[in-house]
């Protein structure tokens, strides 16, 4: 398999505290980022791939806690390549917090997949400090197919298990041609992570989440981060 396109799309932008984005930091405590909520898309000769969701409609319970600005939306991005959702065959979730599958039910054609450990522990999450970053109504309805630990979509699109900030967080490496893709998801939501070696402020497992940033930080090749604002443009046609 080939893969052809590859390409960062986005459902907007949503606030949150900058100090939750980069480990004890004191100085970035109580700032407002507007994190881009990005998705990577990945066109090979067989299929049309998306890699996180971005944040979709939140319940109103929920909206009330986030600035958010959806004049870019997955669905206009997939418009704007003349593409509608039924064009994807598959989805790819990082994770499963409510910014990453938010969009997850506008591709009912597409195979939805994710990390087994990642689903079980979305579904009834036991630590309560992990409970809010999940929402059921995001992850009820859907036929997941899970897998367990590194995946490969075919030759060229690879799956790998990056634990830590969840614990079934996965990241995608794509090769096209010889340049390689590194979709980091919240492993590394901004470049500073990548950068200066400091972990995401949310984690269920810190340990494992420094190693997981540790392999992507050693790996050669564009790494995206999921949410970083100022760095955004990324495509390989
Ligand atoms: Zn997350």
């Amino acid at each position: 398999m080939v893969v052809k396109k590859v390409k960062t799309i986005l459902d907007g932008y949503y606030s949150i505290d900058l100090g939750m984005l980069v480990w004890l930091k004191p100085s970035y405590y109580g700032k407002k980022y507007m994190a881009a909520l990005k998705s990577l898309y990945i066109e090979t000769d067989k299929n049309r791939i998306l890699v996180d969701t971005g944040i979709g409609d939140l319940p109103s319970q929920y909206k009330k806690y986030y600035e958010i600005d959806r004049k870019t939306t997955i669905e206009k991005e997939l418009r704007a390549m003349s593409l509608t959702p039924d064009d994807i065959s598959i989805v790819v979730n990082t994770h499963l917090h409510f910014d990453h599958c938010g969009n997850n039910h506008l591709f009912k054609s597409a195979t939805h997949m994710v990390q087994e450990r990642e689903l079980n522990y979305a579904l009834n999450p036991p630590e309560r400090f992990m409970k809010g970053g999940y929402i059921r109504e995001y992850l009820d309805g859907y036929n997941f197919k899970t897998i367990d630990g590194e995946h490969h979509l075919d030759d060229d699109v690879l799956l790998i298990q990056t634990p830590g900030h969840t614990p079934g967080h996965q990241s995608v490496i794509v090769k096209k041609e010889n340049k390689k893709y590194i979709f980091c998801g919240d492993v590394a939501p901004l470049q500073e992570n990548i950068k200066r070696g400091v972990i995401i402020g949310i984690s269920i497992d810190p340990v494992a989440l420094e190693r997981s940033l540790d392999l992507i930080r050693n790996m050669d090749g564009v790494k995206i981060s999921s949410h970083d604002s100022e760095d955004m443009v990324v495509e390989g046609v």
